[in-house]
């Protein structure tokens, strides 16, 4: 069965616009079958674990944080995603940090040292970045909408090919393996006007 996903996800916990609730709802309604909050962790409500606890939805909900880590180049982003054992690490939109792809690639060998790093974003609020969708990265390739608001849903997903056993743990565990594609809706891109392609059935 495919599980089609989004990794990337903010809420009026943090710089979101849509509650917990409602972006659930339209996930929901786009089609999805899980979903990761990953609020800010400097904008982050006292009320972000509790609030994300109590949303009812037929997906499968997880929780996440975007945690802001300081390196040599400023700070970069990373989504940190648990299940009940499995936790995912995931180096968020290198196109946001103004960095080359050589400056990326550093960075993001300096970030691992400090987080077990298991994926790199290859979108930018859901547009994809090809420049970083390269073999020199050597992690999984995401994409993700990093929405903040109902236009930014559902530009950027995955599609994870599960086997019958779906819990929370066994879909972070299949990601990190590898078994699943990338997939847009090919809007352009916002830096580089690039067009992503309808769908991109690379597993990655
Ligand atoms: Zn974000």
């Amino acid at each position: 069965m495919i599980l089609k996903g989004q990794l990337h996800t903010h809420t009026s916990m943090s710089d979101g616009k849509l509650t917990p609730q409602e972006v659930a709802n339209e996930y929901s309604r786009l089609g999805f079958h899980f979903l990761a909050f990953t609020d800010h962790d400097h904008l982050l409500r006292p009320s972000y674990w509790d609030e994300i606890q109590k949303v009812r939805s037929n997906l499968f909900i997880f929780s996440g944080i975007e945690l802001t880590v300081h390196c040599s180049k400023g700070y970069v982003h990373v989504n940190k995603i648990e299940a009940r054992d499995e936790i995912i690490h995931i180096f968020n939109h290198p196109a946001d940090c103004d960095l080359t792809v050589r400056e990326t690639i550093g960075c993001v060998k300096e970030v691992a040292e400090k987080y077990p790093i298991d994926a790199i974003e290859i979108t930018n609020h859901g547009f994809y970045t090809p420049q970083f969708d390269i073999l020199e990265i050597p992690y999984l390739k995401i994409a993700a909408d990093d929405s903040h608001n109902r236009m930014g849903c559902g530009r950027g997903w995955i599609e994870v090919e599960m086997g019958n056993d779906i819990t929370h743990d066994t879909i972070l565990k299949t990601i990190k393996s590898g078994k699943y594609r990338n997939c847009f809706t090919g809007k352009k891109s916002q830096k580089n006007n690039i067009t992503g392609g309808t769908q991109d059935l690379r597993f990655s």
